[in-house]
């Protein structure tokens, strides 16, 4: 089960918001199961990115454990988000349109379907 911080969460929602209709794309950092804090890739289109280039972006920082990006649409992952999320992390968000937290999506990296609890 995984959890995030409040803040985390409305940073990810404004970041979503503040960027439509265009996409924001992040990596997720933790302490233990708690997302809490993202750090923005900036100018990273994410669908238009290969993941290969995107791996090259993370930093080296073992408290990275996932990504987070928006979609002008529903939060479904596509074939290439499904592909990233295999190949790294061990949890992914999806915010959907309009950008609240009904419309975040958590995934596992095999795609499941996962929850995210605030803390
Ligand atoms: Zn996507």
């Amino acid at each position: 089960m995984w959890y995030i911080k409040k803040e985390t969460l409305d940073f990810i929602l404004g970041a979503a918001q503040n960027n439509y209709p265009y996409e924001f794309a992040g990596m997720l950092r933790a302490d233990k199961d708690t997302i809490t804090e993202v750090l923005l890739i900036p100018g990273t289109r994410w669908h238009e990115t290969s993941a290969t280039f995107l791996m090259n972006m993370i930093p080296t920082d073992l408290s990275i454990v996932g990504s987070v990006h928006s979609h002008p649409g529903p939060a479904i992952p596509s074939q290439a988000d499904l592909e990233f999320f295999s190949k790294f992390g061990k949890i992914h968000l999806i915010a959907g349109y309009p950008y609240d937290f009904q419309n975040l999506r958590a995934f596992l990296p095999d795609g499941t379907p996962t929850r995210v609890i605030i803390k």
